[in-house]
């Protein structure tokens, strides 16, 4: 069998720091503006680097992790707006099928459609699903959030028991802050759960090459008119510890 290398990949150079934190026999390799970092972690070869934020940075940063560094796998870990009301700051939402949702060759093709590929949709590894929820969940358990995070910021953001979700996650190279974006996102596809910049793009890459991917995100913020309040102090104060804890349990589970 082919050695193990997983690309785990972040949105956030917040979450970065926390999931570089988690390597042992730390290097680091620079190249085209982004920081890739290797090691190990619970015996497994990783490498480590943030995206950088659009779908064009993380595509190109996913195939660089593909020819460089060999990777087997691909975890991606960010933030994402709300999408569905279902949703609230704090729950998760693992997608099974990615989406890009400013993709419009009309009329070439049917909209979302990706070009040459035959397919709107992108989907996520069954296996790699079951291990992150199952590590999710185990974050989630209990009393844990209150061992990760101070009572004082869980009650800042009203998270009590966060839940996780899997479903549709759309991307496209736009910060969803009105109410509108976020109102014809959902008549367009009503199925999906999220919205965020880069998860659809890896996702295309990460088929084409044919290496399983899976793609986790924390919801920072509503996708509307209050996204841009939100969101800089979520990620100060959660989802730089969420990424590592998240990423922490899914290595105990391989
Ligand atoms: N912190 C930066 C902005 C980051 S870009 C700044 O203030 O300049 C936004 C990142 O968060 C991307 O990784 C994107 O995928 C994700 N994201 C979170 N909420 C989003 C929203 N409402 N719309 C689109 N992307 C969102």
């Amino acid at each position: 069998m082919k050695k193990r290398m997983i690309g785990i990949m972040g949105a956030m150079p917040e979450e970065i720091e926390g999931v570089v934190g988690l390597l042992s026999n730390c290097e680091v390799r620079s190249m085209g503006q982004r920081s890739y970092f290797t090691g190990q972690i619970n015996g497994i070869d990783a490498v480590v680097v943030f995206s950088r934020w659009g779908k064009v940075a993380a595509a190109t940063t996913v195939t660089t992790l593909i020819h460089e560094f060999k990777i087997t796998e691909l975890l991606f870990t960010g933030v994402a707006g709300a999408i569905s009301l279902d949703l609230k700051i704090g729950d998760i939402v693992l997608g099974k099928r990615l989406i890009q949702h400013d993709m419009d060759a009309r009329p070439l093709m049917k909209q979302f459609e990706i070009p040459l590929l035959s397919k709107t949709y992108l989907e996520s590894d069954a296996t790699h699903l079951a291990t992150a929820q199952k590590a999710i969940e185990i974050v989630f358990e209990n009393k844990r959030l209150h061992t990760i995070f101070t009572e004082e910021d869980l009650k800042a953001f009203s998270i009590s028991e966060p839940r996780l979700f899997m479903g549709d996650i759309a991307s496209g190279d736009q910060f969803f802050s009105s109410n509108e974006q976020k109102n014809n996102l959902n008549a367009q596809l009503p199925a999906v759960l999220c919205v965020e910049m880069e998860g659809a793009a890896v996702a295309q890459v990460c088929y084409e090459y044919e290496i399983p991917f899976s793609i986790i995100r924390t919801i920072s913020d509503g996708a509307d008119a209050q996204s841009h309040i939100d969101f800089p102090s979520f990620i100060k104060k959660i989802s730089s510890k969420y990424a590592a804890e998240i990423i922490k349990n899914i290595f105990l589970e391989l």
